[in-house]
């Protein structure tokens, strides 16, 4: 069995709205060029996406999205139907073979699955991945087919494992979270910026899920300007305890890596530390409860140049028991790059001391996100009380 497998074709490049969008895959290339410099991956770690068939699309999407999105990518979709379909929007863009492009997205994440779950990898990190707002009929927030929530069906299908879902992306992971609302085999955990001011608006901590559901979707909205401490509080404590109350026998880890302080789409302040310990974690609980099987995926991050590739290296790094680097970033990786960067890049794995002002507001937003991730895990405490009562502890 191989550690761990990442996921790579430039194919995965061709999801691409239009030039100047950010959602941008070139990120991927950016990471893996990273790690070559590095030598941190071998070319037999690399392994090429298979493409998604319809049937498995079927999994989690209609079929009238899945042929809308096919007709699409031809040029053959009225502009009433895109509308109601999702796509063609600002956002959302139509753009050409834009069904091959996000079913080899899909394909990515069953790659990675199926290593996992057939035991040839103990971990898989296929950056393509990570749409998480696409619905089973409509596209929505730069997603068309959700990689993920396919991914899962596709586990709960043909492996009949029970996955824990866990959204660290700035923005609510709602695509993911409908797809299992009343499903009680596979719990979904977001941590994002409230969405009091950011798309999509939704992942308050009052949407627990429905009927067999009620109990297994959870969502910690942290405020605007939360620096590190207090996300990686919150998630720690929100993990933690939600492995231990779902037991998962498999863990699927949403890597958007846009609650970063430069992010240009969303307000949060965090830096490289949280990009560190992330993975950290996912990678400990994945080896405490899941034998190991742990599938990490990408999703936003639009800061291409100074954040996503250290962010995105640093969880294939834990992957390989490598992440206790630090300092500068490879020169050659520095030299090939900053001409075509916009920004001056960083060139160390830490962000500088002083990267942003102080935060005024700083306790009471760390009070307040405390304070939302107590009453997020209520339900958790007290299923864990009611335990512990039975057994007579
Ligand atoms: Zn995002």
């Amino acid at each position: 069995m191989k550690n761990s497998i990442f996921i790579y074709s430039d194919k995965l490049l061709t999801y691409r709205f239009s030039e100047h969008h950010p959602f941008n895959q070139q990120r991927l290339l950016l990471t893996l060029d990273l790690l070559k410099k590095l030598n941190a991956i071998a070319p037999e770690d690399i392994i090429p996406p298979r493409i998604a068939t319809d049937e498995e699309l079927l999994l989690n999407h209609e079929r009238s999205y899945i042929e809308a999105i096919k007709k699409a990518g031809n040029g053959m979709l009225s502009a009433d139907e895109a509308e109601s379909f999702g796509v063609g929007t600002e956002d959302t863009p139509i753009f050409k073979n834009m069904h091959e492009a996000s079913a080899q997205l899909v394909g990515g994440t069953l790659t990675a699955v199926d290593y996992v779950m057939q035991g040839k990898a103990e971990h898989a990190l296929h950056l393509g991945g990570g749409l998480h707002h696409g619905f089973r009929g409509k596209a929505s927030g730069f997603c068309i087919y959700n990689d993920s929530a396919v991914a899962i069906q596709h586990i709960r299908q043909k492996y009949g494992a029970k996955v824990l879902y866990v959204d660290t992306d700035a923005h609510h992971g709602d695509g993911v979270q409908a797809s299992f609302y009343d499903d009680d085999s596979v719990c979904t955990l977001s941590i994002h910026e409230t969405g009091r001011y950011l798309f999509p608006g939704t992942g308050n901590i009052n949407e627990w899920g429905q009927g067999q559901g009620y109990g297994y979707s959870f969502n910690i909205p942290l405020d605007a300007f939360t620096e590190d401490d207090s996300f990686l509080e919150a998630y720690t404590t929100a993990f933690k305890e939600i492995a231990e109350y779902f037991r998962p026998d498999v863990i699927l880890t949403q890597n958007g890596a846009d609650a970063h302080y430069f992010d240009p789409l969303t307000h949060l302040s965090t830096t490289m530390n949280t990009y560190r310990m992330i993975p950290k974690l996912a990678h400990e609980i994945a080896h405490q409860y899941c034998g190991g099987k742990w599938i990490a995926v990408g999703g936003g991050g639009y800061d291409i140049w100074r954040v996503v590739p250290r962010a995105w290296a640093l969880i294939w790094l834990e992957m390989t028991g490598q992440s206790t680097i630090s300092g500068s970033l490879p020169k050659n990786w520095i030299e090939k790059w900053e001409e075509k960067s916009p920004v001056p890049l960083i060139d160390q794995w830490e962000d500088p001391a002083n990267m942003y002002e102080p935060i005024p507001r700083r306790q009471e937003i760390e009070e307040k996100n405390r304070q939302i991730t107590e009453r997020a895990l209520y339900f958790v405490r007290q299923q864990q009380k009611q335990i512990k009562k039975k057994n007579g502890h």
